[in-house]
């Protein structure tokens, strides 16, 4: 029986009107996610429409209906926002979120367990626990690591960085900081390709971006091993402190994996922490027909992957696995007399702020063990599986069409341009007039709403760039798209070749 209580609060729900706001919420959002195909994938309005929706009204002074509120910012997001859920979304690397994730947020958000301490969240930090756990057996690391959710790759990666400086720098880092390594500096390798999380977590380690050197790729944008051996050597001689090796485990602009084995084995030859990036790639060494190099990352002393991506939770999901616990502890730890976490008997919990940088924590994982327990690894295997079946196929559509040109295809992301047909390959400066048409061609495809790529460089050629990291992707709307980028591809070049002064315009003169 409740008592009479003597306090209203403004932002408390009486039990009917969540339930009634509640379920609307769901039913709006329902419609939504089966709606999603028949939207474009962006309304593609301008700075200046958005920022309209929102007017400029200063913060309210009082609150309004909750039930309306909460309809009108439904319709505010489902109408003026870019749909990566949409099944024609494939920019950058981002996911299509699972359905389950959003429950598993609105259930969270509601028990709300802090957990940065065992005590304030027994049972969801065990939950996280066991996350880490499953994650770490799909991807064939030892189950016994260490490891937690964070925001992103770039904090997973990071973490992995400050667990290899103190595990590695022969003196009291964390102490002492960078100035006491007697004129050792500590050094970083990573392949040109690696993604820019490295350069913030040289910077904000105190590292600094020049203690990454990088190491060329090859032409297939993977690491050179060989003048990684040569740099590690020069740079010892010289006195420098070479710390940590990072592996990419799919590349952030073409889905590129290094030789994650041989890595690993320079690593252990020259006691280097090995670090692996698999937030794009990583999940993919789940399959069984993973290459050898991916499957490499499990012989990593960390790995950061990225559930909100190939696991379809939700943003923001990403995990970081370090082989020794105690690595992680020995990197974050502190014991401020305000805490008290110890817990009883032998059985010490996880007390996860002192595992990495944050201190009060969300509960994110629940999104992901809901999403593994849903789909189980059967599940994730076959999604997976079927996005790199279509980003082939799609290599395939386009190699076969006589105006596009295909340039790279690995794990599910393949990349092309569009080549007008009547352009003479003799052309002057026909090179910076493709990636002046791709470029065009590129920026007008993702405002048309009908598809959604992003781009890549490679080798100086801006390349269209399809990264299907999504589950409701199908054959047709990959079968769509050669015909969308034609049309669109002919448009622009009609507009910038006879108006531009290049000598591709003369070429089209003389033809016609
Ligand atoms: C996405 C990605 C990152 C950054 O991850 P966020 O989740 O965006 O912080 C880092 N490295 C690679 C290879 C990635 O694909």
């Amino acid at each position: 029986m409740t008592k009479q209580r003597d306090r209203v609060s403004p932002v408390e729900m009486s039990p009917d009107e969540f339930r009634l706001a509640g379920h609307r919420m769901i039913d709006r959002i329902a419609d939504f996610v089966a709606s999603l195909p028949d939207r474009p994938v962006t309304p593609g309005e301008s700075l200046q429409q958005i920022r309209e929706q929102l007017g400029n009204g200063s913060l309210p002074e009082q609150g309004g209906d909750t039930g309306q509120l909460l309809e009108d910012t439904a319709k505010l997001l489902f109408d003026h926002s870019l749909l990566n859920g949409h099944p024609r979304f494939w920019g950058y690397i981002t996911s299509s979120a699972a359905p389950i994730g959003a429950l598993g947020d609105l259930l969270a958000g509601a028990v709300n367990p802090n957990m940065g301490a065992w005590a304030l969240s027994p049972v969801a930090t065990e939950i996280e626990a066991q996350t880490v756990r499953w994650i770490a057996q799909l991807l064939g690391f030892p189950p016994d690591c260490g490891g937690l959710l964070v925001s992103g790759g770039n904090m997973a990666n990071m973490v992995g960085l400050w667990a290899a400086r103190k595990a590695k720098a022969g003196w009291d880092v964390r102490g002492a900081g960078l100035m006491t390594g007697e004129g050792r500096q500590l050094l970083v390798y990573a392949s040109s390709e690696t993604h820019t999380w490295i350069q913030k977590a040289a910077d904000l380690s105190g590292l600094g971006t020049d203690a990454v050197h990088w190491v060329p790729a090859d032409e297939h944008q993977r690491m050179d091993t060989n003048a990684l051996r040569r740099q590690l050597r020069e740079d010892t001689e010289k006195g420098d402190l070479p710390f940590l090796v990072v592996g990419t485990a799919g590349s952030v602009s073409t889905g590129a994996v290094d030789p994650l084995p041989e890595l690993a084995s320079i690593c252990r030859e020259h006691d280097v922490w090995f670090h692996v990036d698999g937030a794009y790639g990583g999940f993919a060494a789940a399959l069984p027909d993973a290459s050898p190099e991916l499957k490499g990352l499990s012989e990593a002393d960390s790995v950061a992957v990225d559930p909100h991506k190939w696991l379809y939770a939700p943003l923001e999901a990403a995990c970081v696995l370090v082989r020794d616990p105690q690595h992680l502890q020995d990197a974050f730890s502190f014991h401020p007399p305000y805490y008290k976490f110890d817990g009883e008997g032998d059985e010490r919990p996880i007390n996860y702020n002192e595992y990495g940088p944050q201190n009060s924590r969300g509960f994110r994982a629940l999104k992901v063990w809901l999403g593994l327990k849903q789909a189980g690894r059967e599940g994730y295997e076959r999604m997976i599986a079927d996005d790199i079946r279509l980003a082939k196929a799609l290599y395939q559509l386009v190699d076969v069409h006589p105006s596009l040109q295909a340039m790279t295809q690995n794990l599910s992301i393949t990349t092309f341009r569009y080549l007008p047909l009547d352009l003479e390959p003799s052309t002057e400066n026909i090179d910076a007039y493709l990636n002046e048409l791709n470029t065009e061609l590129l920026t007008r495809l993702q405002n048309s709403g009908e598809a959604y790529p992003s781009h890549a460089v490679i080798n100086g050629v801006f390349a269209l760039r399809v990264c299907i990291v999504n589950f409701r992707t199908a054959l047709a709307d990959i079968e769509a798209l050669p015909e969308i980028v034609v049309r669109l591809g002919e448009e622009v070049d009609s507009e910038l070749r006879p108006a531009s002064s290049k000598p591709a315009a003369a070429v089209l003169q003389k033809d016609g």
